[in-house]
């Protein structure tokens, strides 16, 4: 089967375009008139039944807003929702278990939002007809035999209640005006709101405006929302987003913690330590980002995560990426052999109330060191320090060192378009390798026309780690290149950063949350310790395993790697492998 996308909000028709799609259509052409009409909006509407796929329109569209695509004959039968005739296309449903938490993995853009609305009952499926509303008998017909049905049969009877914590957790002050408090206390259904927001470390912040707490504190805020509803189904889209490790995990612990025979409890999450230590079942999603999406049937979290790592489907014949993610076993650090390249002398700095003393260390060329520490203990100081944005109290940087800086906050001010900003940024732009090291795995292609200041969260993040990496550096220095980013792409950074520091033979520093993430790409690490926001101390750069044990000692967690993938999964709480690692002081890799 095929499926014809046309993203209306970049074509230009009838003012910039004469409709070359249709002019130069072969099935037009042949006097089929109906492949490609022009609808009452002025946009042409292509006909899935007559196109057969040669693909000309999509070479002739000036504004690249066409896809035609093949999918496997079985989809057929199985689409859940369309918007519009041309428009994205779902298919099949994420089925929410009672009894237990199911994760869903997936790149941005993959239909994850329409389905969960569909599941809360905010949008009714058209089962892929635009237009109509199937009877609920057909929607039950559909899910027949499936763990869905009896989910469809209750949302119907009004059985389910659903409490979502939204993935965009920014839009709440745009929202809602008041407090925190005011804000959950209006949700508060079960009384819980003192328990919820200690345990969330909130009960700070209650009476402070919503438009004036951090990123952090309002995802916190959000998830508590959502937790004291007294509903039955709970979905909470990307809850780590803005969060330090420490409260990654201690949100981790509370979600699982909600699960029971009569509650079911759903994760969209791309830090996958996050997604693996929640979840026990989870639903890959898969398809073209904007185009079309389908769920793939659950697995155990576990092989879940490691298919989606290999790019294969096996049970569906699908492979969606081109090529597996392995992690590497690190060698221990004194059996690495380095050159240094750059280092930096003991350096304090005092910024109000809050102090921070920096020691010595140094990088070599051709190595990544992850940075890993809470909130609020001098990581971003420490990072703008480096970068001359901030001198420090005491000692000094080698101002012969060129470093290439890509900071936390991006402010998208320029109003100039991508593609011009990569050309003042290099020469090496429109050559094989740039398109081949930086354009493709940061998926700038569709993003070239745009401005700058009209750029998403992610989109922005991906143009401001091709910018840092574009220039000649002997440091890149990149402080949370994951925030905005699916896991998809994370992981596609990380592979890319390792690239360019190993052919340009330079050194990256990378400031992160996401501890996947941060093992993939780093051969070493620098921790940050101390009291947040009061003072902070350096350990480090270290091994990977000395680092790891000195920073998830703190955190209180073991973790180990996982026999078919070698990524790091976190140990249970209190489990007979959580108990034995902590015995031997081994946090980190138990048997290294
Ligand atoms: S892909 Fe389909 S719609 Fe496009 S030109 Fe070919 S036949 Fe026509
Ligand atoms: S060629 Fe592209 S821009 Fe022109 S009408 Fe067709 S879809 Fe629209």
């Amino acid at each position: 089967m095929r499926i014809a996308v046309i993203d209306k909000s970049k074509c230009i028709a009838p003012k910039e375009c004469p409709y070359l799609c249709r002019q130069a259509c072969p099935v037009v052409r042949a006097g089929n008139q109906d492949c490609i009409k022009i609808g009452e909006d002025e946009k042409p509407i292509i006909s899935e039944d007559l196109c057969i796929g040669c693909g000309i329109c999509i070479k002739k569209c000036p504004a690249e807003c066409i896809k035609i695509i093949n999918l496997p004959e079985e989809l057929r039968t199985q689409a859940l929702h369309r918007y519009t005739e041309n428009g994205f296309k779902l298919f099949r449903a994420i089925v929410p278990m009672f009894g237990q938490v199911v994760g869903v993995l997936g790149a941005n853009g993959i239909g994850k939002t329409t389905a969960i609305s569909i599941l809360a009952g905010l949008e009714y499926p058209n089962l892929g007809e635009p237009g109509t509303k199937p009877p609920e008998k057909q929607i039950i017909n559909f899910f027949k035999g499936t763990e869905a049905q009896s989910y469809f049969e209750k949302l119907f009877k009004k059985e389910i209640k659903l409490a979502y914590k939204p993935q965009y957790v920014d839009a709440i002050p745009k929202q809602y005006k008041g407090t925190v408090r005011a804000l959950l206390e209006s949700v508060d259904e079960k009384g819980k709101m003192e328990d919820v927001t200690e345990k969330l470390q909130i009960s700070g912040i209650l009476d402070r405006d919503v438009s004036q707490v951090s990123g952090g504190e309002l995802q916190r805020t959000a998830i508590a929302a959502a937790m004291l509803k007294d509903a039955n189904v709970f979905f909470f889209d990307e809850p780590s987003s803005y969060l330090d490790i420490k409260q990654r995990l201690n949100v981790s612990k509370m979600i699982s913690g909600m699960n029971n025979d009569e509650t079911s409890v759903n994760v969209i999450e791309h830090d996958l330590i996050v997604l693996d230590y929640i979840s026990d079942l989870t639903h890959i999603m898969y398809g073209t980002p904007g185009a079309y999406g389908v769920v793939a049937h659950p697995m155990s979290t576990r092989n879940g995560i490691n298919t989606f790592l290999g790019g294969y489907i096996r049970d569906e014949n699908i492979r969606f990426r081109e090529y597996p993610l392995k992690f590497e076993i690190k060698q221990a650090a004194k059996d690495v052999k380095r050159i240094k390249l750059a280092g930096w002398p003991l350096m304090e700095k005092n910024l109000g109330d809050f102090k921070i003393r920096i020691d010595p260390g140094e990088v070599s060329a051709n190595e990544v060191v992850g940075v890993l520490g809470e909130n609020g203990t001098g990581k971003t100081t420490f990072a703008k320090i480096l970068a001359g944005e901030l001198k420090p109290d005491k000692g000094k940087i080698d101002a012969k060192l060129k470093i290439s800086y890509k900071p936390q906050y991006i402010k998208p001010e320029s109003e100039l378009t991508v593609q011009e900003t990569l050309m003042k940024i290099t020469d090496d732009y429109g050559t094989d390798s740039y398109r081949i090291d930086i354009m493709k795995p940061l998926l700038l292609d569709s993003l070239l026309k745009k401005k700058v200041n009209e750029l998403s969260g992610g989109e922005l993040q991906r143009v401001a780690i091709a910018v840092a990496l574009s220039r000649e550096a002997d440091i890149y220095l990149l402080d949370e290149p994951s925030a905005y980013l699916d896991v998809e792409q994370r992981l596609s950074i990380a592979k890319t950063v390792r690239d360019i520091v190993k052919k340009k033979k330079a050194s990256a520093i990378v400031i992160d949350h996401d501890l996947l993430f941060l093992d993939y790409l780093s051969d070493r690490l620098l921790i940050f310790k101390g009291i947040p926001s009061k003072v902070g101390e350096t350990y480090g750069p270290t091994s990977m395993r000395d680092g790891m044990n000195s920073f998830l000692k703190e955190v209180e967690i073991t973790m180990r790697r996982d026999g078919q993938t070698n990524r790091p999964r976190i140990n249970k709480l209190d489990s007979v492998k959580d108990r034995e690692q902590k015995q031997k002081g081994e946090y980190y890799y138990a048997g290294l």
